[in-house]
């Protein structure tokens, strides 16, 4: 059973979820006694995978795989899938490869898990753990076509090096114009230096800031922290912060190590969110905010008092 993950990049450069993805192969991969193979879309150097256990590369050199086109992206993988005799797709949990993954299992006719969490629980029958009901349950799902699709939460497994030597082999499959037909542009990026998606830390402000106005201390605050800004779905849709930053149920996903939350009262649609955040803090005048409930540490008082001595603090380290 062969394995094959889609290395997800950005600006010329592999996403993190790309390093937790191929650690997590790795480790799949020697318990089955097989390999991973990571296809690649138009990186030039693809070193830094060979740190994290990857043994092949396929790289795509087409002009027009250049910007994450899924359709496109779909087909690629799907002839990859099948050049290799792969039997095992692994994307991560990012916007773009829960776009892509379901385009992937009904190119190849597989089964597909999304929000997969932790090692497969038994590969024969072929079982894994994921959360459902935004992060609230685990279940057990069992795939039982010949190729599987899974998609794996961001920071459920972590980054591991492994150091191998992979190879590298350009790929270019026949694509028609059909495989272009739909082309979405990345209109929204964290205005931050740090993508949410990317991010070990985020910084994320609700409508307790008050307006626009008061978030430079958000953003030195995530400055300070090499943070990822966020923001409440109110905040974005009152346009005081881009919509890239609005997390929560209906927005970005977010797992990160530390999510820090200030001024954000924690009503379930943001909480279902954020959930899967290893350590949440929350900073809120009012102790009654139902955000306390499911917070690892908190601070009651107010956020334009905490947060400049908070950046005091944390500056001097
Ligand atoms: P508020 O509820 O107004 O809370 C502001 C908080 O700031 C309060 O707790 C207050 O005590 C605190 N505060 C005030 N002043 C200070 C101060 N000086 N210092 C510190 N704290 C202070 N919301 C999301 O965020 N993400 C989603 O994805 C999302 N999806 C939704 C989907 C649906 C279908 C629906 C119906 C709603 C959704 N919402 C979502 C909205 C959600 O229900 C809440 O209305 C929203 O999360 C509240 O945002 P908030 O906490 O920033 O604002």
């Amino acid at each position: 059973m062969s394995i094959l993950i889609y290395a997800e990049s950005a600006e010329g450069k592999f996403k993190k979820v790309t390093y937790e993805l191929a650690s997590y192969a790795k480790k799949v991969a020697t318990s089955l006694g097989t390999t991973v193979t990571a296809i690649t879309f138009n990186i030039a150097d693809v070193s830094e995978l060979s740190k994290y256990g990857v043994d092949k590369v396929l790289k795509t050199g087409d002009p027009k795989l250049t910007g994450f086109n899924a359709k496109a992206y779909a087909n690629v993988i799907k002839q990859a899938t099948q050049k290799e005799n792969v039997k095992l797709v692994l994307l991560s949990s990012t916007t773009d490869s829960l776009y892509l993954a379901p385009l992937v299992a009904v190119a190849l006719e597989a089964g597909f898990a999304s929000n997969v969490v932790g090692l497969p629980v038994s590969t024969s029958p072929f079982q894994v753990k994921r959360t459902a009901f935004s992060n609230k349950a685990f279940n057990i799902t069992e795939i039982s076509t010949e190729v599987k699709v899974l998609s794996l939460s961001k920071n459920s497994y972590g980054i591991i090096e492994n150091e191998s030597a992979a190879t590298e082999e350009a790929f270019n499959p026949a694509l028609s114009d059909a495989d272009f037909g739909i082309k979405v542009e990345t209109v929204e990026k964290s205005s931050g230096k740090v993508t949410i998606a990317d991010a070990d830390i985020v910084v994320s402000g609700g409508r307790g800031l008050k307006g626009p106005e008061n978030w430079g201390m958000i953003e030195e605050l995530a400055a300070v922290l090499g943070a990822a800004t966020a923001c409440s779905k109110p905040v974005s849709d009152l346009g005081w912060r881009p919509h890239g930053e609005h997390v929560g149920q209906t927005g970005k996903p977010v797992s990160t190590n530390l999510y820090i939350a200030i001024g954000i009262s924690g009503a379930i649609q943001h909480i279902a969110g954020i959930n899967a955040s290893k350590v949440k803090v929350v900073i809120n005048s009012d102790p009654e905010a139902p955000f306390f409930k499911v917070a690892d540490y908190g601070v009651v008082g107010d956020a334009f008092e905490i947060v400049p001595k908070l950046i005091e603090k944390l500056k001097v380290f």
